[in-house]
């Protein structure tokens, strides 16, 4: 591989500080990045919302071929919301996943049963129950306290009573009030993460650090808007997608795998370029470790 190429993999900084620099990529890279979205895609068939994440890839490596910087980091970018949304459901409650089938999920939104952040979550649930995993149960005292009369969204709503009983907590421990009026609360409703939170909470059922996966999600957020970056060249398109792919990849697979892809070996930032990662793929497929064959 080009050797500028492969400097450019082997950093891992922010998208916005590096994009400058991008060197343009050729024809062996790309048919190298395409193999590694076919593995992948073999990887995700079966998991939940796999589907969308492998249109993701692949939609994004047509819009990065001709050079649409945009809707190819725009996919990028939807693979990191797919996956983070995949691993939140599997760890909590197939009520968001039907919230997202009926599509009651925005007018839930609308009507105010948003959680902004990851830290607003975890500091609801500690609240009220002392407790700091987040898990199908916990995941309820997030969202909103609602008295029997206030009761809108009973699918999506489990009784305090229940919630505690299922903690193994015999007493509610705070007087807890519904939203809309004086009264107690009978029932939680579930709240809708925003993305941000849903990147922090998803990484958080894993005991995952989130930070990386925030840094990566927000550096495409602001390619889109403010920067816009409208004149980069085709070629050069192609290995700035492709780099924010890579790092995405070795992020997500410890999201959705985590017993498979063993979350960060020592502290070395190095482990998670898109160059390492390429090189774990090489030798996850290759067992005689042919490692050398890429650089
Ligand atoms: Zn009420």
């Amino acid at each position: 591989m080009d050797k500028k190429l492969l400097k450019f993999l082997s950093t891992t900084e922010g998208t916005l500080s590096i994009i400058k620099k991008a060197p343009p990529s050729d024809d062996k890279f790309r048919k190298l990045i395409k193999k590694v979205i076919l593995d992948e895609a073999k990887l995700l068939k079966n998991v939940l919302l796999g589907e969308d994440m492998i249109k993701a890839m692949k939609f994004g490596y047509k819009n990065a071929v001709l050079g649409f910087l945009h809707s190819a980091e725009e996919n990028n970018r939807f693979l990191i919301e797919r996956a983070s949304l995949s691993t939140f459901i599997t760890h909590t409650t197939d009520a968001y996943y039907n919230a997202l089938k009926n599509m009651d999920w925005h007018k839930l939104v609308d009507e105010g049963f948003i959680i902004r952040s990851g830290g607003e979550a975890l500091t609801k649930i500690r609240k009220y129950s002392g407790l700091r995993e987040v898990n199908g149960i916990t995941i309820f005292l997030a969202g909103r306290p609602v008295c029997e009369k206030h009761l809108k969204w009973e699918d999506y709503s489990m009784s305090i009573h229940e919630i505690f009983s299922e903690l193994g907590m015999k007493k509610v421990k705070k007087d807890i009030k519904c939203k809309y009026c004086k009264n107690d609360a009978k029932y939680f409703t579930l709240a809708m993460p925003k993305a941000s939170a849903l990147i922090a909470l998803a990484c958080e059922t894993v005991n995952k650090k989130s930070n990386r996966l925030l840094k990566i999600y927000a550096n495409l957020s602001r390619i889109l808007h403010p920067y816009g970056f409208t004149d980069i060249e085709k070629d050069v398109v192609f290995t700035i997608w492709a780099r924010d792919l890579l790092m995405i990849l070795s992020e997500i697979n410890e999201l959705l795998f985590p017993c498979n892809f063993k979350k960060g070996r020592g502290s070395s930032n190095n482990r998670k370029s898109a160059l390492q990662f390429l090189k774990d793929w090489k030798s996850r497929k290759n067992s005689t470790g042919n490692i050398d064959s890429i650089s």
